[in-house]
């Protein structure tokens, strides 16, 4: 259906406007921001209970969740410490750019330095929708199998990092880490990587530096260097 597609095109391009606002809103306030995606159960809510744990008094953290029904993410983030804020996207798989502009309006971007955003569980659509995020990271899990990066490429294709959560699932699942890698490697060569497990600890550290440094670089008397 040839005549659909400038439809499409037009509401993504508006979308990418906005972000584009969103973006300029985040960094006059001199917020770092990052998009978690992930499929549903793979760990986004554990890793940033993780990491608002771990990087308490050294970052101040807000998180935006977009969930499709219930505030129970944001209520464990702010449980952890963060400021958390719940946008309840009415039944929409993925958020966009007008729900996190919304958000923004909501949220005191003076009182933080980094801002996480925890997208609806999904692994299709969240990918097509810039929010105006510096980084894309990605949480995949073990349980999920190996097979994600062929059977979804334009996810990974999308992200600055990939986070492989679960690890210490590792001896009970058929995960053929190798394949898993090569097919990320495949569609976004160099991408860092980041196995770990929320549930042990292991492997959390390399993440936490990762973040925090980006967010320092990002946030240096240079200025926002991410906005170059
Ligand atoms: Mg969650
Ligand atoms: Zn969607």
């Amino acid at each position: 259906m040839p005549q659909k597609i400038p439809i499409v095109e037009s509401i993504l391009s508006a979308n990418d406007r906005l972000a584009e606002e969103n973006r300029a809103r985040i960094e006059a306030a001199g917020v770092f921001a990052i998009n978690i995606m992930a499929s549903p159960g793979a760990g986004k809510t554990s890793l940033i209970e993780q990491t608002v744990l771990a990087l308490h008094g050294k970052l101040r953290i807000g998180m935006i969740n977009g969930d499709i029904a219930t505030s129970l993410d944001a209520d464990r983030a702010a449980a952890a410490g963060a400021t958390a804020l719940q946008v309840n996207t009415g039944g929409e798989c993925h958020l966009d750019a007008v729900m996190l502009r919304d958000a923004l309006a909501r949220l005191d971007l003076g009182a933080i330095d980094l801002l996480i955003v925890e997208n609806v569980g999904n692994l299709v659509c969240p990918a097509g929708f810039a929010l105006g995020t510096h980084r894309n990271v990605l949480v995949a899990s073990i349980p999920e199998g190996d097979d994600k990066p062929y059977k979804y490429p334009g996810m990974y294709r999308g992200v600055q990092a990939v986070v492989i959560n679960k690890i210490d699932l590792l001896p009970y699942a058929d995960f053929r880490m190798d394949i898993f890698k090569k097919g990320i490697e495949a569609l976004n060569p160099g991408v860092v990587q980041f196995p770990l497990s929320c549930r042990s600890g292991e492997g959390l550290e390399a993440w936490l530096d990762w973040l925090a440094g980006q967010v320092n670089t990002a946030t240096s008397k240079d200025g926002m260097e991410v906005n170059k």
